[in-house]
C-alpha cells in the first residue's frame, strides 16, 4: 500500500463526515455517567450514526491480524484499558472511572476516526492530569502536521512533550492514514526521530492518536482478541483527530 492523496471532492466528503463524527462523539460524552453500561453508549452511537444515513466504520471491521470482526460500533476503554474495549451490558461505568470513546464513521464511503477520554463524574487529579496531557499531546502532534514535515517529526514532538511527565507512550499502536479505508499508510507512531519517515504532503488525511499511560508503556491484549490494557494496571488515556494536511495550517476534520 502507499499513501493516498485525497481529491478535492473526497476532502469535502471527509470534512462533512468528520463534522458528523465529532457531533456524535460529543453527544456520547454527555451520556457518560455512573450507572451507564458501555453497551448503552454503543447502541446510542450506532443509532445517531444511522439516523444521519451513515455507517459505523468499526462494526464488523476486521483489522489486520484479527481472527474475528469487531462486534460493535464504538470502542470503549475504561481505566487500564488502552484501546479497543468491546462494549458490554455487564460493564457499568462508575464514578471516578476514566473512559475512552473511539469511533469511526463512514460517510459516502469515506472514513473518519476520532477518540476522546472523559472522566465519569468526579475523578482524581492524577487521572485528570493524564487526560489533559494526552489531549495536549494530540494538539502538539497536530501542530507539527505541516506539509514538508515528516511522520517522524510528529512522533518526535509528541514524545518530547510527554517525556517530562514520565508517562508511558504506547508503542505497539499508532496513528495512521485514513479516508478510503479505516487504516491506510502511513503508520504514525507517537514517538520518533526528526526528519525520519514519510513526508507530509497537502491532500494527505491522517488520524493522530496518542495513547498515554500513567505507568509502563507495555500493554497486553485480552482473550477477546481486542482489548488492549496496560501491563501494570495503571490507567491510560487516548485522544484522536482526523486531520488534513494543507499548504498551510493542518485542518482538523473531526470538529464541530
Ligand atoms: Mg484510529
Amino acid at each position: 500500500m502507499s499513501i493516498i492523496i485525497k481529491t478535492k471532492k473526497e476532502i469535502e466528503i471527509l470534512r462533512k463526515g468528520g463534522r458528523r463524527l465529532a457531533e456524535v462523539l460529543y453527544k456520547l460524552k454527555e451520556k457518560v455517567a455512573p450507572g451507564v453500561s458501555t453497551k448503552e453508549l454503543d447502541t446510542y452511537a450506532e443509532k445517531l450514526i444511522r439516523e444521519m444515513g451513515d455507517i459505523p466504520a468499526f462494526l464488523n471491521y476486521r483489522p489486520e491480524g484479527a481472527n474475528k470482526p469487531y462486534p460493535a460500533s464504538l470502542c470503549i476503554s475504561v481505566n487500564d484499558e488502552v484501546v479497543h474495549g468491546i462494549p458490554s451490558k455487564r460493564r457499568i461505568l462508575k464514578e471516578g472511572d476514566i473512559v475512552s470513546l473511539d469511533l469511526g464513521l463512514r460517510h459516502k464511503n469515506l472514513f473518519t476516526d476520532m477518540a476522546i477520554t472523559v472522566p465519569v463524574g468526579n475523578t482524581n487529579t492524577s487521572n485528570l492530569k493524564l487526560i489533559q496531557i494526552t489531549e495536549q499531546a494530540l494538539q502538539v502532534g497536530i501542530d507539527a502536521a505541516m506539509a514538508g514535515n515528516t511522520v517522524g517529526d510528529i512522533g518526535h514532538v509528541i514524545e518530547s512533550f510527554i517525556r517530562p511527565h514520565k508517562y508511558g507512550i504506547v508503542e505497539v499502536l499508532a496513528g495512521h492514514g485514513v479516508g478510503r479505508a479505516v487504516h491506510e499508510d502511513p503508520h504514525i507512531p507517537n514517538f520518533g526521530k526528526k526528519g525520519k519517515g514519510a513526508k507530509l504532503v497537502p491532500g494527505m488525511v491522517i488520524a493522530l492518536e496518542p495513547m498515554i499511560n500513567l505507568g509502563t508503556k507495555n500493554v497486553t491484549i485480552d482473550d477477546d482478541g481486542y482489548t488492549f490494557r496496560t501491563a501494570d494496571g495503571k490507567h491510560s488515556a487516548h485522544f484522536e483527530h482526523t486531520i488534513l494536511i494543507t499548504e498551510g495550517e493542518p485542518e482538523v476534520l473531526t470538529k464541530i
